[in-house]
């Protein structure tokens, strides 16, 4: 990359490789925990490792961090895999699971063991925890600290073989109780735990803490550079620690940045994950979700999340991105790709009562007027159309150029219409609008009459049946975390409204993943529930533009 816009990880990097610090490897990670999906936070870990692999002409691995069997699943496996290569990268054989180095980790840790640098301690999780002291107080060792090599190696093997039930023996680093970084307070590196692995089974009832397990990992796949979030900055020395007796000259380098924070958006997956069980959304791939599987089902696009990514950048400071640049992003990508084709999503019938009963005639309409090349299609027109209710106002307020009694309107790509009439139903609602056409107004007629609203409609006899989603956030508040303690109150009540709309029949033959722009209402996908026979459509976003470039 070039040197005037390299970030901080670049800079390292680069010094690295001046140095010749790993001979000028460059060797990333994408590390997820298969315990739930990924959401929009790692994808900028994604769009980070893998963006560094490709421009230093690199590896980056994918690797599963599977080192907890509680909460693990092959179903987490498929979706993470199924999510990379979604969002464009591609990790060709380098695919890894932690729990294939169970055996070389545990050898590792006798080697610790041996040089006097790990012990098994007998205290409960309870008295590990009330002896760690805290940021002004030193903690006190453990009565079990001097045991000898032996007999730590003894304990060691039989806690292996499972012997002790869960939680009655660890194994713990031997560093410094009295460390003023409490994380180096003699951690925990293994504990009990009788519990089935999605892939080793029940070969093991020992397993790794994180903080010893992930820079084994790392050194056993040889990565240079090990990118986490700011969180683990504290833990570093640790990290440097563990690594001390690895018979390798390299070792991985744990560089930490700020992790990403979206305003409405929860992004851990431990809260995304109450959201699924207690049913407050459908699924992970709600289209309202944070998640890679949601935002794909909203209609966000890979090359959208990508140019997010890129913008936002890498810092050392934590901050809080607008939600506003997500939607920007989306825009941009769809703006020349996205037919432009016109649904009525709140529809009120219109009757053009001086055009002839049971006729229609066809109208041209661009696809997309800010992209020639893709051409124009024949929309129906008829005695019967829709319009957006919003588009009417019998009373009109000032500056209210829709349509109205008395006013004319032009229906877009066809004629001016004049508003005549309401006809209303007993309880006093709509049931109706009369209007009469010009049938010298046809557009490209060279009719030079002009009027100051266009609207989009809908002809009623060709109309295709569409339930359209409108989606709002998940979160009332702008920012996770005031809204951390109790998020779940925090829920939005109106996030979902389900309108049934009419839509032109271009989108008859739409299938899931079909991206539109809803002509003066938004962008829009076909939704996976959407079959030939009910059509389904999510709103990704609206048009207006609250993002200031
Ligand atoms: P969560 O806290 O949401 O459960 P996690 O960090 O526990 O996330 P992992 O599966 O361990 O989830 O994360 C895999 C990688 O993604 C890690 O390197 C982690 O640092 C990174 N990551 C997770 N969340 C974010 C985020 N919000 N911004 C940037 N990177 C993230
Ligand atoms: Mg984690
Ligand atoms: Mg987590």
């Amino acid at each position: 990359p070039n040197t005037e816009t390299v970030n901080f990880i670049e800079a390292i990097i680069n010094k690295d490789n001046e140095e010749g610090t790993y001979g000028k490897r460059v060797h990333t990670r994408f590390p997820p925990e298969p315990n739930g999906y990924l959401h929009i936070g790692h994808a900028k870990s994604i769009c980070l490792n893998f963006g560094l692999g490709e421009s230093y002409k690199g590896l980056t691995n994918l690797r599963f961090d599977d080192t907890n069997p509680v909460k693990e699943d092959v179903e987490y496996v498929n979706s993470i895999e199924a999510d990379v290569k979604w969002l464009g990268f591609d990790w060709d054989d380098r695919q890894y699971f932690a729990s294939d180095y169970f055996d070389q980790m545990y050898e590792y840790a006798k080697v610790l063991i041996k040089k006097g640098r790990a012990y098994v301690d007998d205290q409960t999780p309870e008295e590990i925890k009330n002896t760690r002291g805290d940021f002004a107080t030193p903690g006190t060792n453990s009565p079990y600290r001097d045991r000898s090599v032996e007999e730590n190696l003894r304990l060691f093997e039989e806690m292996k073989e499972g012997k002790y039930k869960d939680g009655e023996k660890v194994l713990r680093a031997k560093i410094d109780m009295a460390s003023p970084n409490i994380v180096m307070r003699d951690p925990v590196l293994y504990r009990i735990l009788h519990a089935d692995h999605h892939r080793t089974g029940s070969k093991w009832c020992i397993y790794p803490m994180y903080d010893y397990a992930h820079p084994v990992e790392d050194a056993i796949e040889r990565i240079t550079h090990s990118v986490c979030t700011l969180e683990f900055e504290v833990h570093r020395p640790l990290y440097n620690w563990v690594l001390e007796e690895w018979p390798d000259e390299e070792k991985p380098k744990q560089i930490e940045f700020a992790r990403l924070n979206i305003t409405n958006m929860v992004m851990s997956k431990r809260k995304l994950r109450q959201l699924v069980e207690k049913k407050l959304v459908s699924g992970w791939d709600d289209p309202r979700m944070p998640t890679i599987s949601g935002l794909r089902r909203r209609g966000y696009t890979p090359e959208s999340i990508r140019d997010f990514c890129q913008r936002i950048g890498v810092a050392k400071a934590d901050s809080m991105v607008d939600i506003a640049l997500l939607e920007f992003c989306i825009r941009e990508d769809l703006k020349m790709k996205a037919p432009r084709q016109m649904a009525v999503i709140k529809p009120v019938k219109v009757v053009i009562t001086n055009y002839p009963e049971g006729q229609t005639e066809m109208v041209t309409i661009e696809n997309n007027p800010e992209n020639e090349a893709m051409g124009t299609r024949e929309v129906p027109f008829g005695r019967e159309i829709y319009i957006e209710q919003d588009d009417f106002m019998e009373v009109p307020v000032k500056k209210f150029f829709r349509m109205t009694p008395g006013k004319e309107v032009r229906l877009k790509g066809a004629y001016i219409v004049m508003c005549n009439e309401v006809v209303k139903n007993e309880d006093g609602s709509i049931k109706e609008i009369h209007c009469t056409y010009d049938p010298e107004s046809r557009s490209g007629s060279g009719c030079q009459r002009k009027v100051k609203g266009t609207l989009h409609w809908v002809e009623a006899t060709t109309a295709v049946d569409m339930e359209i989603r409108l989606y709002d956030y998940l979160l009332k508040s702008d920012d996770e975390e005031t809204a951390d303690k109790d998020f779940l109150e925090q829920l939005n009540p109106d996030s979902l409204t389900i309108c049934h709309g009419k839509g032109e029949p271009a989108f008859k033959t739409t299938k899931a993943g079909d991206h539109f722009q809803f002509l003066r209402q938004g962008y829009f996908v076909t939704d996976t529930d959407s079959t030939a026979d009910h059509i389904v459509m999510n709103r990704i976003v609206g048009l207006r533009d609250s993002w200031a470039k």
